[in-house]
């Protein structure tokens, strides 16, 4: 039975890892994965989170099973740093803890499909896995462009598939920190985005899995609370594996907003029998961990403070990159400082790609993708005359 199954494509970035480590050369730059580095090239665990493992591990008295919605202390001391301090949620936002954005997506996709949604549009290129997930729920993933040759964001491609969008169709929109463009939408984009879904039946769906990286805590938000103040429903997937740094303790969360109060008990209730068909219950360690640095008002601080330091140097790399735009023929660099995030693209070709690991161990995505973390000051400069080399 199982000779039946054919070879799957294994995943290109993890590929990368292999190949990077196996490369000798002492000056080699990784840019494939997607985590968080510093200066000296570590993911160290944040100080505020091993304040909150400190306490978690003299506190917590059972590790008994929780249910299917996880820990709603986490929750909920989560929904004002993704809604506003001011937000008035009332009993009209709630959710759920989930492993990891991945496992948030998945439930608003599937909580999607059973509210009657058939097609989840999105913006292309975008996170690898979302089609994936789109049609493994057994919904058609419809794609639209994300960004213009320019850097810019192609809002107008947005715009009409919201207008044009009847019932049935939903669209998936990244609230900050685009993966893997960097191209976030602006302001008045957001007000555009959200003035169209106010009278649109197409369900938006925002997947945010980087707030804090972009602009600003409040900032990165934006985009998202407007929408939510407009829309009668919308579904919220949520990320603390990069803003916290506890990727593989898997934090992430769900949110459903309803427009009347009646609504979330089945909304609830249907996400809780998906999640437990999915996988049960989430991982509680991670969660409990954000939880209690959301309350506790030292280790809160201490997590504002270490993810400014991480905002900063990404914004570092963003401008030193766009200042070296003149060295660079054929590569524009200018535009990466609007940009935001973890990631930007660079248009090369798989040959200049090929030699920028084998003339240059400079390691990135076949896509063009680069991690902007994982430049620091001191490879920055080999980074932009290797770029300058396979370039010209
Ligand atoms: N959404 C986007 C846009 C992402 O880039 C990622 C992670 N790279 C996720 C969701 C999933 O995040 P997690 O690692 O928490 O599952």
């Amino acid at each position: 039975m199982l000779d039946r199954l054919q070879d799957t494509p294994p995943d290109a970035l993890l590929a990368l890892i292999s190949q990077f480590a196996a490369d000798e050369r002492a000056d080699k730059i990784d840019l494939g994965v997607g985590v968080y580095r510093t200066d000296d090239g570590a993911t160290p665990v944040f100080e505020a989170v091993k304040g909150g493992e400190r306490r978690l591990l003299d506190e917590q008295d059972s590790k008994s099973y929780l249910g299917p919605e996880g820990d709603k202390g986490f929750v909920k001391a989560l929904m004002p740093i993704v809604f506003g301090a001011d937000a008035d949620t009332g009993d009209l936002i709630d959710g759920l803890q989930t492993p990891g954005g991945t496992g948030a997506v998945r439930l608003a996709v599937a909580l999607a499909e059973l509210a009657g949604v058939t097609r989840v549009h999105l913006g292309a290129p975008s996170w690898p896995n979302h089609v994936p997930i789109i049609e493994d729920v057994g919904l058609e993933a419809v794609t639209f462009s994300h960004s213009n040759d320019d850097g810019s964001a192609d809002i107008d491609a947005l715009l009409e598939v919201i207008r044009a969008g009847g019932e049935g169709d939903a669209v998936l929109i990244h609230a900050c920190c685009h993966n893997p463009t960097g191209v976030d939408y602006s302001a008045e984009q957001w007000d555009a985005i959200a003035d169209a879904l106010s009278t649109s039946p197409v369900l938006p769906i925002i997947d945010s899995a980087y707030q804090g990286l972009g602009e600003g805590l409040e900032e990165d938000a934006a985009g998202l609370r407007k929408v939510l103040t407009k829309v009668p429903y919308a579904l919220v997937a949520y990320s603390c594996d990069k803003n916290f740094g506890l990727y593989r303790d898997r934090v992430g969360a769900f949110y459903i907003k309803v427009a009347k109060a009646d609504d979330m008990g089945p909304a609830l209730s249907n996400a809780a029998a998906l999640a437990r068909a999915n996988w049960s219950m989430p991982p509680d360690h991670g969660a409990a961990t954000v939880r209690i640095v959301l309350s506790d008002e030292g280790l809160r601080k201490t997590w504002f403070t270490e993810l400014e330091s991480m905002r900063k140097r990404l914004r570092w790399v963003r401008a030193y990159l766009a200042g070296a735009d003149n060295k660079v023929e054929g590569v524009p660099l200018a535009h990466l400082e609007e940009q935001n995030g973890l990631f930007a693209m660079l248009p090369l070709n798989k040959d200049q790609i090929g030699r920028l690991k084998t003339d240059h161990g400079v390691y990135m995505a076949g896509s063009g993708r680069i991690n902007i973390a994982g430049l620091t000051k001191g490879n920055i400069d080999k980074f932009i005359a290797a770029l300058a080399d396979v370039a010209a």
